[in-house]
């Protein structure tokens, strides 16, 4: 019986998500990436939220897939593409150089007229691929490796930032990345949260150095204190994200901090 109510619930909260998405209620809030040494926002990444009456808020961890499963993810991927190109084009506006990531899901990578449609837009929003971060996970991006599809060849090619996303978690070899047209590996939270061990600290360091090694920038991500986020700077990483930095906020808190960094700078 608990089965059949689970899956009544499950049913009940797939119908509500794919009216939030045809309803275009997501929202999308944006979390600061931020340069290690000054702290200065460089960056800034789009993160779906979902206020649902019922559930209140639902994890992107929880309706993203779903959205996957129903189809819906290409409707809510363009919605976040909209949102944050709307933002950025305003931050542009006000002189600001940061760089919005965006994540995004294997489906939306391997949809045909994925990239074309995405320059479209671009286009329309006057903005140009060198002012996005394409965020793709690690397991995902190995896809293209292994199927020798050219999706991630052809978006470096059209001058997308790419950045490998929960990096770590894959098992992605030394060759594999080499071979990936990437800038940017981000190192998944899980790593960062073990960095109270000397374990923990030591492959934070491997991954450091062989990102380096391989001429990739690296954030780190799930920074949420001081001793973490100045241990990472011995270590050399450039850029990092996390609670200590930032929480993902809605868009109006973000033209807010950016415009008091702004007058600082000035
Ligand atoms: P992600 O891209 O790796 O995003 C980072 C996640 O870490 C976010 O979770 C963020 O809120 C969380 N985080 C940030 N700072 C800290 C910290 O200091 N400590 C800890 N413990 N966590 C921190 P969130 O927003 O729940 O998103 C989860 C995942 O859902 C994302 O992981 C991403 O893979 C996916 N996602 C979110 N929005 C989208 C979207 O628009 N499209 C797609 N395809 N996936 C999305
Ligand atoms: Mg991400
Ligand atoms: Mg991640």
């Amino acid at each position: 019986i608990q089965g059949t109510v689970l899956k009544r619930e499950k049913v009940l909260l797939q119908t509500r998500l794919a009216q939030a998405i045809a309803a275009r209620e997501l929202q999308v809030f944006y979390q600061p990436v931020v340069d290690a040494r000054s702290g200065r926002i460089v960056g800034l990444e789009a993160l779906a939220r979902w206020h649902d009456d019922l559930e209140g808020w639902v994890p992107p961890d929880v309706f993203i897939p779903l959205a996957e499963h129903l189809g819906l993810i290409h409707d809510l991927g363009e919605q976040v593409f909209d949102h944050a190109l709307e933002r950025l084009k305003a931050w542009r506006r006000e002189g600001n150089s940061v760089t919005a990531a965006v994540n995004l899901s294997r489906v939306q990578l391997f949809a045909p007229n994925f990239q074309e449609r995405l320059l479209d837009k671009l286009k329309s929003y006057g903005l140009r691929p060198q002012d996005l971060v394409l965020e793709i996970t690690e397991s995902v991006a190995l896809l293209d490796v292994s199927y020798e599809s050219k999706r991630l060849h052809e978006l470096a090619a059209a001058g997308f930032s790419l950045a490998i996303d929960d990096f770590g978690t894959g098992y992605s070899g030394l060759a594999q990345l080499h071979a990936m047209p990437i800038d940017t590996l981000k190192v998944d939270a899980s790593f960062t949260a073990r960095l109270n061990t000397e374990d923990g600290r030591r492959i934070v360091q491997a991954i450091v150095q062989m990102a380096h090694a391989l001429k990739l920038e690296t954030i780190v991500e799930g920074v949420e204190d001081e001793d973490d986020a100045r241990y990472l700077i011995s270590l050399g990483v450039t850029q990092i994200q996390g609670h200590h930095f930032g929480e993902p906020m809605p868009a109006g808190v973000i033209d807010m901090l950016l415009a008091k960094q702004a007058a600082q700078m000035a």
